[in-house]
Protein backbone atom coordinates (compact mmCIF):
# COMPACT_ATOMS: atom_id res chain seq x y z
CA UNK A 1 0.00 0.00 0.00
CA UNK A 2 3.39 2.36 -0.12
CA UNK A 3 2.36 2.46 -3.74
CA UNK A 4 -1.29 4.09 -2.71
CA UNK A 5 -0.29 6.41 0.08
CA UNK A 6 2.16 7.51 -2.79
CA UNK A 7 -0.41 8.17 -5.35
CA UNK A 8 -2.38 9.71 -2.45
CA UNK A 9 0.70 11.97 -1.28
CA UNK A 10 0.88 13.44 -4.43
CA UNK A 11 -2.63 14.60 -5.08
CA UNK A 12 -2.78 16.34 -2.16
CA UNK A 13 0.63 17.71 -2.83
CA UNK A 14 -1.17 19.34 -6.73
CA UNK A 15 -3.82 20.44 -3.99
CA UNK A 16 -6.59 18.09 -5.34
CA UNK A 17 -8.06 17.34 -2.01
CA UNK A 18 -10.81 15.91 -2.93
CA UNK A 19 -9.48 13.65 -5.07
CA UNK A 20 -6.79 12.16 -2.69
CA UNK A 21 -9.84 11.86 0.24
CA UNK A 22 -12.03 9.90 -2.25
CA UNK A 23 -8.76 7.66 -3.40
CA UNK A 24 -9.56 5.01 -1.57
CA UNK A 25 -13.43 4.82 -1.90
CA UNK A 26 -13.54 5.55 -5.39
CA UNK A 27 -10.54 2.47 -6.03
CA UNK A 28 -12.62 0.23 -4.26
CA UNK A 29 -15.89 1.17 -5.80
CA UNK A 30 -13.63 0.93 -9.03
CA UNK A 31 -12.85 -2.75 -9.04
CA UNK A 32 -16.18 -2.87 -7.43
CA UNK A 33 -17.95 -2.55 -10.71
CA UNK A 34 -15.24 -3.91 -12.43
CA UNK A 35 -14.32 -0.23 -13.93
CA UNK A 36 -11.67 0.56 -16.98
CA UNK A 37 -8.74 3.05 -15.62
CA UNK A 38 -10.79 5.59 -17.47
CA UNK A 39 -13.71 5.29 -16.09
CA UNK A 40 -11.78 5.35 -12.63
CA UNK A 41 -10.34 8.42 -13.32
CA UNK A 42 -13.26 9.97 -15.19
CA UNK A 43 -14.80 10.15 -11.86
CA UNK A 44 -12.12 10.71 -9.41
CA UNK A 45 -11.69 14.08 -11.26
CA UNK A 46 -15.29 14.68 -11.58
CA UNK A 47 -15.85 14.53 -8.27
CA UNK A 48 -12.42 16.92 -7.64
CA UNK A 49 -14.52 19.19 -10.11
CA UNK A 50 -17.57 19.33 -8.38
CA UNK A 51 -16.38 20.11 -4.99
CA UNK A 52 -14.37 23.18 -6.67
CA UNK A 53 -17.57 24.50 -8.30
CA UNK A 54 -19.45 24.22 -5.18
CA UNK A 55 -16.97 25.94 -2.99
CA UNK A 56 -16.41 28.18 -5.65
CA UNK A 57 -20.01 29.20 -5.68
CA UNK A 58 -20.53 29.22 -1.87
CA UNK A 59 -17.64 31.94 -1.93
CA UNK A 60 -18.83 34.16 -4.80
CA UNK A 61 -22.01 33.96 -2.92
CA UNK A 62 -20.87 35.21 0.37
CA UNK A 63 -18.81 38.17 -2.00
CA UNK A 64 -22.06 39.26 -3.62
CA UNK A 65 -23.53 40.41 -0.44
CA UNK A 66 -27.43 39.51 -1.78
CA UNK A 67 -30.01 41.00 0.79
CA UNK A 68 -31.78 37.01 0.13
CA UNK A 69 -31.59 34.58 -2.22
CA UNK A 70 -35.03 34.55 -3.74
CA UNK A 71 -35.20 33.15 -7.06
CA UNK A 72 -36.56 33.79 -10.80
CA UNK A 73 -38.70 30.28 -9.66
CA UNK A 74 -40.04 31.93 -6.64
CA UNK A 75 -41.63 34.59 -8.72
CA UNK A 76 -44.88 34.52 -9.44
CA UNK A 77 -45.34 35.83 -12.59
CA UNK A 78 -49.12 35.79 -12.68
CA UNK A 79 -49.21 38.18 -9.92
CA UNK A 80 -47.50 40.69 -11.87
CA UNK A 81 -49.20 40.54 -15.55
CA UNK A 82 -46.88 43.41 -16.75
CA UNK A 83 -44.30 41.75 -16.84
CA UNK A 84 -43.25 39.90 -19.89
CA UNK A 85 -42.32 36.27 -18.47
CA UNK A 86 -40.71 35.20 -21.49
CA UNK A 87 -38.41 38.79 -21.49
CA UNK A 88 -37.16 38.11 -18.01
CA UNK A 89 -36.63 34.03 -18.81
CA UNK A 90 -34.43 35.07 -21.65
CA UNK A 91 -32.58 37.87 -19.34
CA UNK A 92 -32.28 34.77 -17.62
CA UNK A 93 -30.02 32.55 -19.59
CA UNK A 94 -27.35 35.89 -19.31
CA UNK A 95 -26.93 36.77 -23.20
CA UNK A 96 -27.49 40.17 -21.89
CA UNK A 97 -23.81 39.30 -19.74
CA UNK A 98 -21.90 38.12 -22.37
CA UNK A 99 -23.03 40.89 -24.44
CA UNK A 100 -21.81 43.72 -21.75
CA UNK A 101 -25.19 44.80 -21.98
CA UNK A 102 -27.37 45.92 -18.73
CA UNK A 103 -30.97 45.69 -17.17
CA UNK A 104 -33.65 48.33 -15.96
CA UNK A 105 -36.15 47.25 -13.73
CA UNK A 106 -38.44 50.24 -12.75
CA UNK A 107 -41.62 50.27 -11.07
CA UNK A 108 -43.24 51.48 -7.53
CA UNK A 109 -42.28 49.67 -4.40
CA UNK A 110 -43.05 46.48 -3.25
CA UNK A 111 -43.48 45.25 -7.07
CA UNK A 112 -40.48 42.45 -7.29
CA UNK A 113 -37.77 44.56 -8.84
CA UNK A 114 -35.16 43.41 -6.19
CA UNK A 115 -36.49 39.97 -6.50
CA UNK A 116 -35.65 39.86 -10.01
CA UNK A 117 -32.65 41.65 -9.29
CA UNK A 118 -31.27 38.86 -6.83
CA UNK A 119 -33.21 35.81 -9.19
CA UNK A 120 -30.77 37.36 -12.30
CA UNK A 121 -27.83 37.59 -9.96
CA UNK A 122 -28.70 33.96 -8.54
CA UNK A 123 -28.56 32.56 -12.17
CA UNK A 124 -25.21 34.62 -12.78
CA UNK A 125 -23.33 32.83 -10.10
CA UNK A 126 -24.84 29.45 -10.84
CA UNK A 127 -23.17 29.92 -14.27
CA UNK A 128 -19.53 30.37 -12.43
CA UNK A 129 -19.65 34.95 -12.49
CA UNK A 130 -18.65 36.90 -10.01
CA UNK A 131 -21.12 39.16 -9.06
CA UNK A 132 -21.81 41.81 -6.55
CA UNK A 133 -25.31 43.67 -5.12
CA UNK A 134 -24.94 47.27 -3.42
CA UNK A 135 -27.96 49.55 -3.16
CA UNK A 136 -27.24 53.32 -4.41
CA UNK A 137 -26.89 54.77 -0.61
CA UNK A 138 -24.69 52.13 -0.16
CA UNK A 139 -22.47 52.45 -2.98
CA UNK A 140 -22.42 56.60 -2.78
CA UNK A 141 -21.49 55.72 1.08
CA UNK A 142 -18.93 53.58 0.68
CA UNK A 143 -17.11 55.58 -2.61
CA UNK A 144 -17.41 58.89 -0.40
CA UNK A 145 -15.28 57.20 2.60
CA UNK A 146 -12.96 55.94 0.21
CA UNK A 147 -12.06 59.00 -1.29
CA UNK A 148 -11.85 60.46 2.05
CA UNK A 149 -9.33 57.80 3.00
CA UNK A 150 -7.26 58.28 -0.15
CA UNK A 151 -7.93 55.07 -1.48
CA UNK A 152 -10.74 55.17 -4.07
CA UNK A 153 -8.78 53.87 -6.89
CA UNK A 154 -8.14 50.71 -4.91
CA UNK A 155 -12.29 49.94 -4.28
CA UNK A 156 -13.13 51.06 -7.42
CA UNK A 157 -12.08 47.33 -8.32
CA UNK A 158 -15.03 46.24 -6.09
CA UNK A 159 -17.21 47.84 -8.61
CA UNK A 160 -15.35 46.86 -11.60
CA UNK A 161 -14.72 43.41 -11.65
CA UNK A 162 -17.67 41.78 -11.26
CA UNK A 163 -19.34 40.68 -14.50
CA UNK A 164 -22.77 41.63 -13.39
CA UNK A 165 -23.45 45.02 -10.49
CA UNK A 166 -26.45 45.16 -9.08
CA UNK A 167 -27.33 48.66 -8.10
CA UNK A 168 -30.92 48.70 -6.09
CA UNK A 169 -32.69 51.49 -4.95
CA UNK A 170 -31.96 54.30 -7.30
CA UNK A 171 -34.29 57.02 -6.63
CA UNK A 172 -34.71 57.08 -2.63
CA UNK A 173 -32.10 59.05 -2.10
CA UNK A 174 -31.44 62.35 -4.19
CA UNK A 175 -27.27 62.93 -4.50
CA UNK A 176 -25.33 66.27 -4.67
CA UNK A 177 -23.30 67.19 -7.38
CA UNK A 178 -20.27 65.00 -6.17
CA UNK A 179 -21.98 62.23 -5.45
CA UNK A 180 -23.53 62.32 -8.97
CA UNK A 181 -20.46 62.66 -10.49
CA UNK A 182 -19.28 59.41 -8.18
CA UNK A 183 -22.05 57.47 -10.20
CA UNK A 184 -20.90 59.03 -13.31
CA UNK A 185 -17.57 57.56 -13.31
CA UNK A 186 -19.31 54.11 -12.38
CA UNK A 187 -21.66 53.89 -15.12
CA UNK A 188 -19.28 55.30 -17.61
CA UNK A 189 -16.31 53.08 -17.00
CA UNK A 190 -18.43 49.45 -16.86
CA UNK A 191 -20.02 50.58 -20.06
CA UNK A 192 -19.46 47.99 -22.41
CA UNK A 193 -17.39 46.21 -20.14
CA UNK A 194 -19.76 44.66 -17.99
CA UNK A 195 -23.22 44.34 -16.92
CA UNK A 196 -25.31 46.16 -14.44
CA UNK A 197 -28.92 45.62 -13.07
CA UNK A 198 -30.16 48.98 -12.03
CA UNK A 199 -33.59 49.17 -9.87
CA UNK A 200 -35.39 52.61 -9.60
CA UNK A 201 -38.86 53.72 -8.50
CA UNK A 202 -38.22 56.77 -10.42
CA UNK A 203 -38.60 57.86 -14.40
CA UNK A 204 -35.96 58.37 -16.55
CA UNK A 205 -36.84 62.13 -16.89
CA UNK A 206 -36.62 62.97 -13.21
CA UNK A 207 -33.45 61.94 -13.39
CA UNK A 208 -31.85 65.41 -13.61
CA UNK A 209 -33.55 66.40 -10.29
CA UNK A 210 -32.26 62.92 -8.64
CA UNK A 211 -28.79 63.49 -10.12
CA UNK A 212 -29.29 67.61 -9.43
CA UNK A 213 -27.73 67.86 -12.48
CA UNK A 214 -29.93 67.58 -16.25
CA UNK A 215 -26.46 67.43 -18.27
CA UNK A 216 -25.23 64.91 -15.82
CA UNK A 217 -28.08 63.01 -16.21
CA UNK A 218 -28.72 62.75 -19.78
CA UNK A 219 -24.65 61.86 -20.16
CA UNK A 220 -25.40 58.81 -17.37
CA UNK A 221 -28.37 57.67 -19.24
CA UNK A 222 -26.91 57.59 -22.85
CA UNK A 223 -24.45 55.26 -21.43
CA UNK A 224 -26.42 53.38 -19.04
CA UNK A 225 -29.62 53.02 -21.75
CA UNK A 226 -27.12 52.49 -24.86
CA UNK A 227 -27.40 48.57 -24.12
CA UNK A 228 -30.27 48.10 -21.75
CA UNK A 229 -33.07 45.81 -21.36
CA UNK A 230 -35.92 47.98 -20.06
CA UNK A 231 -38.70 46.39 -17.39
CA UNK A 232 -41.45 48.55 -17.27
CA UNK A 233 -42.94 47.12 -14.17
CA UNK A 234 -46.91 48.17 -13.51
CA UNK A 235 -48.53 46.73 -11.02
CA UNK A 236 -49.98 46.16 -7.45
CA UNK A 237 -47.66 45.44 -4.24
CA UNK A 238 -47.14 42.03 -3.53
CA UNK A 239 -46.29 43.11 -0.13
CA UNK A 240 -50.05 44.11 0.65
CA UNK A 241 -51.20 40.90 -1.42
CA UNK A 242 -49.66 39.55 1.59
CA UNK A 243 -51.45 41.13 3.97
CA UNK A 244 -54.54 40.90 2.49
CA UNK A 245 -54.10 36.79 2.61
CA UNK A 246 -53.95 37.06 6.11
CA UNK A 247 -57.13 38.94 6.14
CA UNK A 248 -56.24 42.21 6.98
CA UNK A 249 -57.95 44.58 4.62
CA UNK A 250 -56.32 47.49 2.20
CA UNK A 251 -59.19 49.96 3.00
CA UNK A 252 -62.19 49.24 5.93
CA UNK A 253 -65.48 48.69 3.45
CA UNK A 254 -67.63 52.03 2.53
CA UNK A 255 -70.70 52.52 4.46
CA UNK A 256 -73.37 53.25 2.40
CA UNK A 257 -75.10 56.40 2.95
CA UNK A 258 -78.66 55.65 4.69
CA UNK A 259 -81.37 55.48 1.58
CA UNK A 260 -84.04 57.63 2.36
P1 LIG B 1 -39.36 46.14 -4.82
O1 LIG B 1 -37.89 45.93 -4.85
O2 LIG B 1 -39.96 46.40 -6.17
O3 LIG B 1 -39.77 47.19 -3.83
P2 LIG B 1 -39.37 43.46 -3.77
O4 LIG B 1 -38.68 42.71 -4.83
O5 LIG B 1 -38.57 43.75 -2.55
O6 LIG B 1 -40.03 44.79 -4.33
O7 LIG B 1 -40.70 42.67 -3.36
C1 LIG B 1 -41.32 42.81 -2.08
C2 LIG B 1 -41.56 41.43 -1.50
O8 LIG B 1 -42.57 40.77 -2.25
C3 LIG B 1 -40.36 40.53 -1.54
O9 LIG B 1 -40.41 39.69 -0.44
C4 LIG B 1 -40.55 39.76 -2.83
O10 LIG B 1 -39.92 38.49 -2.78
C5 LIG B 1 -42.05 39.61 -2.89
N1 LIG B 1 -42.57 39.62 -4.26
C6 LIG B 1 -42.81 40.71 -5.03
N2 LIG B 1 -43.36 40.37 -6.19
C7 LIG B 1 -43.46 39.03 -6.17
C8 LIG B 1 -43.99 38.07 -7.11
N3 LIG B 1 -44.54 38.45 -8.27
N4 LIG B 1 -43.93 36.76 -6.76
C9 LIG B 1 -43.41 36.39 -5.57
N5 LIG B 1 -42.93 37.24 -4.65
C10 LIG B 1 -42.96 38.55 -4.94
MG1 LIG C 1 -36.42 46.82 -3.71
Amino acid sequence: MVELEHARALLEQMGLQTAAQLLDAQLEQSLHAQQTYVQFLNELLSSEQQQRQRKSRETRLKLARLPHRKSLEDFDFAFQPSIDKRQIEELGTLAFVAREENVILLGPPGVGKTHLAVGLALRALDAGMVVYYTTLSHLITDLKKAQLQGRLERRWRVYLRPAVLVIDEVGYMQLDRQEAELLFRLISERYEHGSIILTSNKYFSDWGELLSDNILATALLDRLLHHAHVVNIRGQTYRLRERWKAGVQPVPPAELPADN
